[in-house]
């Protein structure tokens, strides 16, 4: 089934639900006003649809491959992702002096949306260039920006993002990779990193490393951690490659999906490479990288869904088997079962999607006015954007199998493939479990106060009025459980994180659903469905949340 770019959707969002106008009305985005934004989002949906869509099947089936020390890519990948980059997308929010388009994150999270449905293993590819540019743009000194982001921005080099190593991939404190200074201002880098997506591949002329490491004598931990742009071909004085660096592909890595993405296992044998930021401040340049990251894999978990959702629905209207009770259907769309997961599958979609955009939003409002309420709102909502994102991508995959039936089971449907190459989002970039450690951590440290505004906007959206007083009553949950996990323990807090997580995300969705229908009325049954059965399950999530860790040690779980 051919994939179609959710363009009116995303538009319908920005504008009556999520606010979108406030963009175009600050100086830095003035540009971004709605019909820019639906000229911009048309455009991408074409090169979606039409360039890219038709690479994800041969992905899957001729993945990326490691011939004599070089990788090749799936046929057709190279073409595409020249695509891409002429058509300005790998730096549609790079910035304007390097040639970027100075776009809003919104926009760029929607394009990225539609580019990872249609192929999310080459889509992976321009991602991390873009956690590059922003790392880069922030933290490099003047000479790495010159060298680097025009070639970045324009997608003529790709970036990577080089943390994880056999024995540190959680916990990423526990690298050894090695950085010795030459004396030049330059380092030599020495060691192995596991799992690096794109981490060498023939789609584009020069490939740029970030890789931390640690310097001698340096505090052990995350304290003790650098960082350093390491190019695969070193740039000559005119800034082309030149000289190759002494890294390498060593392997490619054998996945459960996203064959397209080469995954390499890469070693830098004394390679040289240039520090990013301070010395020992590697992790904050990093966190850079991987806060846009995060986002940009909520996206790519929603990506799936969408893509699952939109096979799902034409099968169900194709697909004969049984009679319907229900007068006037003929195929499975007409079985109430089936019917029950198609709206599953639409209201969780619809609203990882507005989680998505609006922390999105948050960001952009953050930057344009300097806003420390709209940075800390983007802040607490980036841990949900990423788990409830990549969660809803496995869940929605799942049930876009089981619509399927037996036939979800065949690899010929494509139902399968949404549900391997998605899995994955759930786990790297900092686990959902870790994610959902972060929120109810790090982002309740302002004593509760993103969290409340948040709750308070719920509580708001519900007092209009709606389909059944669950909202509002999903909010006292809310409240109460925040209060909880601002006067417990840490372990009792990552004991409850995930369902704390969960439950504020499906109290989230019925909160723009419902908004959305006050808009359009035709939606009201979607908001009905997902505030009456999605949301169900907020109030016995808030009491798990708040069981604290004990329970979860009683049972000895011995091997
Ligand atoms: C296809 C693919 C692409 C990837 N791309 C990149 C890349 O480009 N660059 C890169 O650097 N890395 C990349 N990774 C690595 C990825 O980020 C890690 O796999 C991920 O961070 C988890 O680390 P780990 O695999 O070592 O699992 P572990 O850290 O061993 O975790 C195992 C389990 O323990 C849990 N756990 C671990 N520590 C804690 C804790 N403190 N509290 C609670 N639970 C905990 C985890 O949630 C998980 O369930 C990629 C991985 C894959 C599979």
């Amino acid at each position: 089934m051919a994939y179609r770019a959710p363009v009116s959707e995303i538009t319908f969002l920005l504008e009556h639900v999520l606010g979108g106008t406030r963009l175009g009305e600050t100086s830095l985005f003035a540009d971004a006003t709605l019909d820019t934004a639906a000229a911009i989002l048309d455009e991408a949906a074409k090169l979606a649809e039409g360039e890219i869509a038709p690479l994800n099947r041969i992905g899957d089936q001729q993945g990326a491959k490691l011939e004599n020390g070089m990788v090749r890519c799936t046929p057709g990948f190279r073409e595409a992702y020249h695509a891409l980059a002429t058509g300005g997308w790998v730096g549609m929010n790079g910035p304007e002096a390097y040639g970027g388009m100075g776009m809003p994150m919104a926009l760029t999270v929607a394009v990225n949306e539609m580019m990872s449905s249609a192929c999310l293993s080459l889509a992976l590819n321009p991602l991390m260039t873009q956690g590059q540019i922003e790392a880069l743009e922030h933290h490099a000194s003047d000479a790495l920006k010159d060298i680097y982001l025009e070639k970045l921005v324009s997608g003529q080099w790709t970036g990577t993002m080089n943390l994880t190593e056999p024995q540190a991939g959680s916990d990423v404190g526990a690298l050894t990779t090695k950085a010795e200074d030459n004396g030049d201002g330059s380092y030599r880098i020495t060691g192995q990193k596991i799992f690096i997506s794109w981490g060498d591949h023939d789609v584009a002329e020069n490939i740029v490393h970030l890789v931390l490491a640690r310097l001698p004598g340096a505090p052990a931990g995350t304290k003790g951690i650098s960082l350093f742009a390491v190019p695969k071909f070193i740039p000559d004085a005119a800034g082309n490659p030149g000289a190759a660096n002494s890294l390498r592909a060593v392997s490619l890595e054998h996945k459960m999906g996203l064959h397209g993405s080469p995954t390499c296992v890469m070693a830098f044998e004394g390679a040289t490479g240039w520090m990013v930021g301070a010395e020992n401040g590697g992790m904050a340049a990093m966190f850079t990288m991987m806060n846009n990251a995060r986002l940009g894999v909520g996206i790519q978990g929603l990506s799936q869904a969408e893509a699952a959702y939109q096979q799902a629905l034409e099968y169900a209207h194709e697909r004969r088997q049984g009679r319907p009770p229900v007068e006037g259907f003929s195929t499975i769309i007409g079985h109430a079962d089936v019917r029950r997961n198609l709206l599953t599958m639409k209201a969780l979609t619809q609203s990882a999607r507005a989680i998505c955009l609006d922390c999105a939003i948050s960001l952009d409002l953050a930057r344009a006015n300097g806003d420390e309420a709209q940075a800390a709102r983007a802040a607490f909502l980036t841990p949900i954007a990423k788990t409830f994102g990549t969660d809803v991508g496995c869940e929605v995959a799942a049930l876009g199998v089981q619509v399927h039936g037996g036939m979800g089971y065949i690899e010929e449907t494509g139902a399968a493939q949404f549900y391997r190459d998605v899995r994955v989002t759930a786990i790297y970039e900092g686990t959902n479990g870790i994610q959902a450690m972060d929120m109810v951590g790090r982002k309740l440290k302002d004593g509760g106060t993103a969290a409340r505004a948040l709750l308070d906007e719920i509580r708001a959206t519900a007092a209009t009025g709606g389909p059944h007083p669950r909202l509002s009553a999903a909010v006292e949950h809310l409240e109460r459980a925040t209060a909880w996990m601002l006067d417990a323990g840490l372990n009792d807090r990552f004991a409850g994180a995930v369902p704390y997580l969960r439950a504020f995300a499906l109290t989230l969705g019925g909160h723009y659903l419902l908004r959305a229908a006050q808009a359009d009325g035709a939606r009201m049954p979607l908001a009905a469905f997902h505030i009456r059965q999605l949301m169900a399950q907020v109030g016995p999530l808030c009491e798990a949340a708040c069981e604290g860790a004990a329970p979860l040690y009683a049972d000895p779980l011995a091997v």
